[in-house]
């Protein structure tokens, strides 16, 4: 398990539960799409009127089932969780959207992976609240439909590309989430450290928001070892030398990156001359799945300008050779 993992690990959604912010105003950051969301709310709210159906895509840890939360309580309603691999047959889904309460928010995470037959189900529930359901096999078979209460359905992605288009074009919103800027994550750590009663100096805030490659649930994870760390080296209080040492312990970087991107930087450079090189290729010579590289290890790589996309592959850049002080080849 990577400490710079922007999936949930060990006991991390337990901890999370704690930290959610519940409302829009607490909820730091995504200023496009909260003033969005806190339109189209106000304006179903004074027509009395559910939410129309929200897509929100990003990567992992971004604070998308946070949000899915937070729109149900500004809503007034109660939010149902559940997520793309968990339902296995159309009559599951059935099961979840004959029992909304009127209004409700439906949370579907990871909705690229449901299967299209049961997509398929969704399609009339979202546009007309109605279930259209098959009695009985053979000549004798006929389409009954089923009212549903009206709800909202938000579905989150981290692949916005593998969600089909009548899928995609059934939600009235979509939102893409972004990575987080140091200072917004400075305000999640400072926030986070409150909750959890602990002292924390501002310079020792924004060394652990810089080092946490621009996700709220990596901030907040490394928050939590740099206070055991504090309180057991230190006195329990995080300063920027605290922060400093335990990241350092941790083996995270100052921009966050860890030994699995190092070797995945350096090994490109190394055996590739920094690339173009395809992504299959890289996935063999570090031993990893070409999707977990595509999904998990690149993104932030991308994001801040480390590796780049080109037809023949991918590429690193000269920021890579200044961050290891290596000579870039001539090519
Ligand atoms: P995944 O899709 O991998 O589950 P996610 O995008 O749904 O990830 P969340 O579980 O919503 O991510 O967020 C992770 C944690 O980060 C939350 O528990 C919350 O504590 C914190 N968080 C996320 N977004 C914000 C925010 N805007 N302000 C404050 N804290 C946030």
């Amino acid at each position: 398990d990577r400490i710079v993992s922007s999936e949930a690990m060990g006991n991390d959604l337990t901890f999370e539960q704690s930290l959610r912010p519940q409302t829009l105003s607490q909820y730091i950051g995504q200023n496009k799409v909260k003033d969005n969301l806190s339109i189209f709310i106000k304006a179903a709210r004074m027509r009395k009127e559910t939410l129309d159906h929200v897509l929100l895509y990003g990567p992992p840890g971004l604070g998308k089932t946070t949000l899915a939360v937070v729109i149900a309580n500004e809503m007034g309603v109660n939010v149902r969780t559940t997520s793309g691999p968990a339902i296995e047959r159309p009559g599951d889904l059935a099961a979840i959207l004959t029992s909304l309460e009127p209004g409700e928010v439906l949370f579907i995470d990871e909705i690229h992976r449901l299967p299209r037959a049961i997509e398929e189900v969704l399609y009339p529930a979202m546009e007309d609240y109605c279930l259209d359901i098959v009695i009985g096999k053979g000549p004798e078979s006929r389409s009954v439909r089923l009212d549903l209460p009206p709800f909202t359905l938000v579905g989150a992605t981290t692949r916005s590309g593998a969600v089909s288009a009548p899928l995609r074009d059934r939600f009235g919103v979509l939102s893409r989430l972004e990575y987080y800027t140091e200072d917004q994550l400075t305000d999640i750590v400072v926030r986070t450290a409150h909750i959890l009663d602990t002292e924390i100096e501002i310079q020792g805030a924004i060394e652990i928001a810089r080092r946490s490659r621009g996700t709220p649930r990596i901030a907040n994870r490394l928050l939590r070892r740099v206070r055991d760390f504090a309180q057991v080296k230190g006195n329990g209080i995080i300063t920027l030398a605290v922060a400093e040492e335990a990241l350092e312990l941790m083996q995270v970087d100052h921009l966050g990156l860890d030994n699995i991107d190092h070797k995945l930087l350096i090994g490109m450079i190394e055996k590739f001359r920094g690339g173009p090189v395809g992504i299959d290729t890289i996935a063999a010579s570090i031993g990893e799945e070409p999707t977990t590289i595509e999904d998990v290890y690149e993104p932030y790589l991308l994001q801040i300008g480390f590796l780049q996309r080109t037809p023949r592959g991918r590429m690193v850049t000269q920021l890579v050779y200044e961050h290891f002080q290596m000579e870039a080849p001539s090519k």
